[in-house]
Formats: structure tokens, sequence, C-alpha cells
């Protein structure tokens, strides 16, 4: 069990002052100054060292990725990008960052700027978040008046960090299309290569991280690679938040150590299953794009990206939907395709066109008004889209109806033949709205 002293969002729960005051009596902005000074091969070392692994959902070393970013300048200026989107479903986590503890972000926007030679990065904070857009430039402006940041500033490094309200859609959150968005494009992800490492931000050298991954760096460099290492299991190291929501008895947010089991999660934050343990169904443990694990495999399993990866399904962003057994589980999914149909960019064929047929298909089954054979129609067509598109949206599309269809063929096949039995039962189309 994660302890209070190694928390390190101390005020995620907004009980504190976000003001900059606070934030410094809380660890913030303490010796930034000294961490500068050790050099930016020491900060990417120590980072690796630490073994952080990116919040975003994809789980890739942040030390590593830094290091990607050219050590001199080619005459282009570098820049960081910090993706603030977060517009997976289930996930709220860099939200309570931002509302409540935005100067660990700010600190880590420079510290992480440094490292990469950037003195510019912007944070791009998605449409539906304007408290925590206010809240975030407030702490911006903060930092300005008290000379933290900017170009002349009290740790002699010329760093601007500019706050950019996104217009809502789902793909910005993936980071080409996000860069193409901030270029006043319209937000459709780029085929890759070349990399934004490369070519990125107005064609310059850039890296995209998540909130929660650089909010953490201030805090890993203070305290050493080592303590940060230390948390968690091998390979799955520190503190994660998780957004539990769903059929526990107290959805929440919670910071925890890598590598505790669900179980524990839920009994220990949630207050259990709603109904209890027999009751549960299964869980979606990273946001909508992963796979669904149903109750017997998930239990005891560990909430890191090896286990989540060994049991077909993933942390990714550790948004952990909750369902128990009164959930229908075949409309849940539907519903879930509806999303990636309404927000496929449309540039990929298999994307565009599979997503609404992956929704119109699994709606039909959700009524039971499918042939079994049609089953595995579905599964083979979700392989057509996953991994034959631009970017991951068409595999995130396609991952949910492949843990439905892994997990619960026989829910579906029960719809079949309930409504083969009585075909005059009354059909709704799921989230046409
Ligand atoms: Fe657009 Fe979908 Fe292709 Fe991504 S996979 S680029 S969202 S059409």
């Amino acid at each position: 069990m994660l302890q209070d002293k190694d928390r390190i969002f101390t005020n995620l729960y907004g009980f504190h002052s976000p003001d900059l005051q606070a934030a410094k009596m809380r660890g913030a902005w303490d010796g930034t100054k000294f961490l500068l000074e050790q050099g930016r091969d020491w900060i990417v070392n120590e980072m690796k060292a630490s073994g952080l692994r990116g919040r975003g959902g994809a789980g890739f070393p942040t030390g590593l990725k830094w290091s990607f970013m050219p050590k001199a300048s080619d005459g282009r200026p570098h820049y960081l990008v910090v993706n603030a989107d977060e517009s997976e479903p289930g996930t709220c986590k860099d939200r309570e960052i931002m509302r409540n503890d935005p100067h660990l972000l700010v600190e880590g926007c420079l510290i992480a700027s440094f490292a990469m030679g950037a003195h510019a990065a912007y944070i791009y904070i998605r449409g539906e978040y304007v408290a925590e857009r206010h809240a975030l430039q407030r702490a911006v402006d903060e930092a300005y008046e008290a000379k933290l940041i900017g170009k002349d500033n009290i740790h002699g490094y010329p760093f601007d960090l500019y706050v950019h309200h996104g217009a809502g859609a789902y793909i910005c959150g993936e980071e080409t299309a996000l860069i193409e968005s901030m270029e006043g494009k319209k937000g459709m992800p780029r085929l890759k290569p070349p990399f934004p490492a490369n070519m990125g931000l107005y064609g310059c050298p850039t890296t995209v991280n998540n909130v929660e991954s650089i909010a953490v760096a201030g805090t890993i460099l203070r305290r050493g690679a080592s303590w940060f290492s230390g948390i968690g299991r091998p390979n799955n190291v520190g503190t994660k938040l998780f957004c539990v929501s769903g059929h526990v008895n107290k959805p929440c947010n919670v910071e925890e150590a890598m590598g505790l089991t669900f179980r524990e999660l839920i009994d220990r934050h949630c207050g259990g299953i709603r109904g209890g343990w027999d009751n549960l169904l299964g869980v979606i443990p990273g946001g909508s794009s992963v796979p669904i694990v149903p109750a017997h495999e998930i239990a005891d399993a560990y909430m890191d990206f090896d286990t989540l990866r060994n049991l077909k399904s993933g942390l990714g962003t550790a948004a952990v939907i909750v369902m128990d057994k009164s959930t229908d589980i075949v409309r849940a999914i539907a519903r879930i395709s509806y999303f990636y149909k309404h927000e496929s960019c449309g540039q990929c064929t298999p994307c565009r066109e599979g997503t609404g047929w992956m929704w119109r298909v699994l709606n039909r089954m959700a009524e039971g008004r499918a042939q079994k054979r049609e089953i595995d129609m579905l599964l083979e067509v979700s392989t057509q889209i996953e991994g034959h598109t631009i970017c991951a949206l068409g595999d995130a599309a396609a991952w949910p109806v492949q843990g439905l269809i892994r997990h619960f063929r026989h829910e579906i096949e029960k719809r079949i033949d309930d409504y083969a039995a009585n075909p005059h039962s009354e059909s709704v189309m799921i989230a046409a709205e």
C-alpha cells in the first residue's frame, strides 16, 4: 500500500489551495534551480533510471523518449507539448492535477523542456475542460509573476509556457493530430515517420508527453530515481493515478503504487464491488479502448502494464471501469463502438467504414437480430481494422469488440437464440443520440 509520505499528488482532492504559495509548501518548486544545474544529461539519465513509463496509455519509457530529441539544435527550435486532451472514456486523472496541483505540471514543463533543449512548451487542453484551463492558466500566470518561468526567470533558462484550448475532439489526443490542431488545421493524425522528435510542431523537433508523466518529474528528481523505482513491481514501477468508475460502492480517483492487485484497489479505496465480489462481471482496466477482462481473471491480477498485457488487455490510462452482473455487456460494448465510429477522423478506409460497420452489427447483436456466423465475421473484420490504419484509433475500436467476443461469445449467442424464440421483442437502436 502506498504510504502518504510517498504520494506525489498531495492535493489531488483539492482540500488545499492550488495557488503558488500553497504548492510551494507542499514541495513544488523546491530546489528546481539545483536540478537544472545538474545538466540535461543528468536529468534524462535520472528519468531513465527511475523507470517511469508514460502515463498517457502506451507506457513508453519517458526518459528514453526525452533522449530521442536532438542533442543540439540545427537552427530549429525544440518544443515540448503536453497532452492534456484526456478524452479516453473513463479517464479523469489529469483533470484533477490541473485543477488542484497545477504547479507540479508547470514545474515539470520547465524541467522537461530544459532536458530537451526546448525554450517553449505548449499544454494542449481538452475543449470541455474550461474550469481546468482557468486553473492552469492561473498557475502559469503566477509562475510568470514570480519569475519562475519567462524570458528572464530566476532559473536562468529562458522558457515560455502556453496553454492551448482544444475544441473537444477525441482524435486530438493522438499526438500528431494534436500537433495538427495546434497548428490551426483539422485534427487529423499524420503518417509516421517522420516522428515528432524529428518533425513535430511547426516542422520542429517535438516531444509530446502526458500531463501525469510531466507532473511527476520534479518529485522524482528531488527524491531520486531509486525512490521511484523502489515502488511497485519490476518494469512497472512508481506511483500511478487510478480513476475507478462504474459498479463500485465509492468511485474515486486515487494515487497508488503500481502493481497492487485489482482486489486491493477496490477494497481499499472504493468500498468493494456493488453487491459483493460474486456480483462482478468484468472490468475494462485502462479506458474504453482496452479489452474487457472477466471477473475471474482480473480479481487478483496486478494492476500494471505487463500483467494486464498478458491478460490480453492493458493498463492504458488506468481508467478502471467496473461492471457488475446487471450490465448488458453486449449493449455496453455496442455503445463504446458508437463512440469510436463517431470520433473516427475518416482518413483511413478500415477505420472510417469499419467502425460504423462494427457498431451496426453489434447493435443488432445486442438485440439478438443476427446470425451466429456473424460473430466470427465481426471478429475477422475487427482484425482487418486493427493494425491497418494511420493511428491507434483503429486498434482502439477493434479491441473492445475482440474482448467481448473472446470472453462473452456465449452472451451474444444467447441473445440470438432468445430472439429466434421470440422475434417480436422490441428493438432499440443504441446511442444514435
Ligand atoms: Fe483517422 Fe481512424 Fe485513420 Fe486514425 S485510424 S487516422 S482516426 S481514420
